[in-house]
């Protein structure tokens, strides 16, 4: 059993601490363990927030929410902080990237870049937080009126765990810019990533109580942080099931939501598209991380003229993915990041065989005896099936594509449409007013042309329908911890 070096519990009896008011804290909850999925080891055992250790972190958040210090510290103090914090997570790159690794099993150099684009966003909303203006509008008669953005108080953090820290960075940087206070409830997966943000947090300089962490199951730990009255907005990233449950509550209470939720996302080929191009970008759309990323390609439409080119160019490229252990240079895939994620892949192919789907590559756990003891699972191509099946529909969240021909526009927008989610697509022609034509009718928040995964720390982000409600990142991914006020002045 291995512990996170600066992460450490005081006794190697005790499990790992979570973080309040800038003090390391032993929960009073049942504490859980966090294990390997690439060996099913356990890595440590981690403390659990009870709900009154989710009261004590609230009481911390909202003094140091309340407090003038925090809510009045001039703009580029704020950002020094922040740039601090981004300093703090560079160096400590590669600490994060193991501590991923052995939670949720992604390959290293997966894992590698995600301290720097979590650092990347510590550093943009330092800028805006010192750039944003507020807005004075012109004498009218005798009144002048200014609107300003007050901090909406304290905020819930709730995060899953396929790119912890990147997510986790998603929410606290901005809200920590807006001069909120922060209670971050990471995933029981990878509960390590957002302590550690903390710590350094705190070595660079942010007040106490500003940004504190508590670890635990949603059920236990996150559903008593989001009724808490004190708690004023909730920022939710995770599948929308649970984002619809969190929506309820937040509607009872009048609070804001924001919710980052699933997706089914189309990669659409034309048939005079670079298929060489399409298919490296259908590759790594789906199946890096496993697949295991909200915004994966997991449904692609083909059109017909090329349909069997681009599938065969597709299953020979499957072929050369190295599934193998996380630490491994050669390994270009690892496993699924628990095994009752596996569990959940393996009924939903299941069910794609029952519908009478082809599975053309996959479709099992490798044979690799080296492999047999972590939540391993082959990339897999599935075909034959209509785009009402199951896995057309579900959100799988693995390594599992689903490959559908199309003839027209009208017959692919229909189609790509039609499922609950709009959170990404891909287009993939030589024709731009035809992507373009594309791109206004597709149902999703964000649209690639020519390529996919590319992804902004200033670009908005978020879902249309089931994928969410509210924009991440840019301008907009910090108005979301802000509330309007305004104020008229008689002159
Ligand atoms: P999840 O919904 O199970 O959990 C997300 C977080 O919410 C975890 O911290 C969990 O403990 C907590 N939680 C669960 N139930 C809760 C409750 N009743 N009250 C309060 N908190 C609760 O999601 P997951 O399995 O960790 O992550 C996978 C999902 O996340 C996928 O559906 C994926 O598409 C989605 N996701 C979306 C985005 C996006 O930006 N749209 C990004 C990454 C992942």
């Amino acid at each position: 059993m291995s512990s996170p070096a600066s992460s450490q519990p005081k006794s190697a009896s005790q499990p790992l601490p979570f973080f309040i008011d800038g003090e390391a804290v032993q929960g009073t909850g049942q504490a859980f363990s966090s294990v390997n999925p690439a060996t099913g080891e356990i890595n440590y055992h981690v403390s659990a927030a009870s709900t009154d250790d989710v009261q004590h972190a609230v009481a911390s958040a909202h003094k140091a929410a309340s407090d003038q210090k925090w809510r009045n510290m001039r703009p580029h103090e704020r950002a020094r902080i922040l740039h601090e914090i981004a300093n703090g997570i560079v160096k400590k790159a590669e600490h994060f990237a193991k501590i991923q690794m052995r939670e949720n099993g992604k390959v290293f150099a997966e894992c590698r870049t995600q301290a720097a684009s979590a650092a990347a966003t510590f550093r943009y909303y330092a800028g805006v937080c010192e750039t944003l203006p507020s807005a004075v509008t012109p004498p009218r008669g005798n009144y002048l009126s200014m609107t300003i953005h007050e901090p909406v108080g304290v905020v819930a953090a709730l995060t899953p765990w396929n790119s912890p820290l990147t997510m986790e960075a998603q929410k606290i940087a901005p809200a920590l810019a807006a001069g909120n206070a922060v209670i971050v409830k990471p995933s029981e997966v990878t509960p390590t990533a957002a302590i550690e943000v903390a710590r350094i947090a705190i070595e660079a300089g942010l007040p106490a109580g500003v940004l504190n962490v508590v670890t635990g199951y949603g059920r236990d730990t996150g559903a008593p942080l989001i009724q808490h009255p004190k708690v004023r907005m909730v920022s939710f990233t995770g599948g929308t099931e649970t984002g619809r449950a969190i929506g309820r509550v937040a509607a009872e209470r009048l609070i804001p939501a924001a919710l980052e939720l699933g997706g089914k996302s189309p990669n659409i080929v034309f048939s005079d598209a670079d298929l060489d191009a399409a298919v490296d970008g259908i590759i790594g759309g789906i199946f890096e991380g496993s697949g295991q990323s909200c915004v994966a390609g997991s449904r692609l439409f083909i059109q017909r003229a090329v349909y069997g080119d681009v599938v065969s160019r597709l299953r020979a490229k499957v072929r050369q993915i190295k599934v193998g252990l996380p630490d491994q240079p050669g390994s270009t895939m690892g496993p699924l990041a628990s095994f009752t994620h596996r569990e959940k892949v393996e009924g939903l192919v299941a069910s794609a065989r029952a519908e009478g789907g082809e599975i053309l590559e996959g479709g099992k756990r490798p044979d690799d005896e080296a492999l047999a003891k972590g939540a391993f699972y082959l990339p897999t191509l599935i075909a034959g099936l209509p785009n009402s099946a199951t896995v057309c529909r579900e959100e799988i969240f693995g390594p599992v594509l689903c490959i559908l021909p199309f003839e027209d526009e009208d017959d692919l927008v229909e189609q790509a449409n039609g499922t609950a989610y709009g959170l990404a697509c891909g287009i993939w022609t030589a024709d731009y007013r035809r992507a373009w034509r594309i791109a206004r009718q597709i149902d999703a928040g964000t649209v690639w042309i020519n390529t996919y995964k590319q992804l902004s720390i200033s670009t908005p982000f978020g879902g249309f329908k089931d994928s969410g409600l509210g924009r991440e990142k840019g301008i907009e991914g910090l108005r979301l911890y802000q509330l309007a006020k305004s104020i008229y002045f008689d002159l």
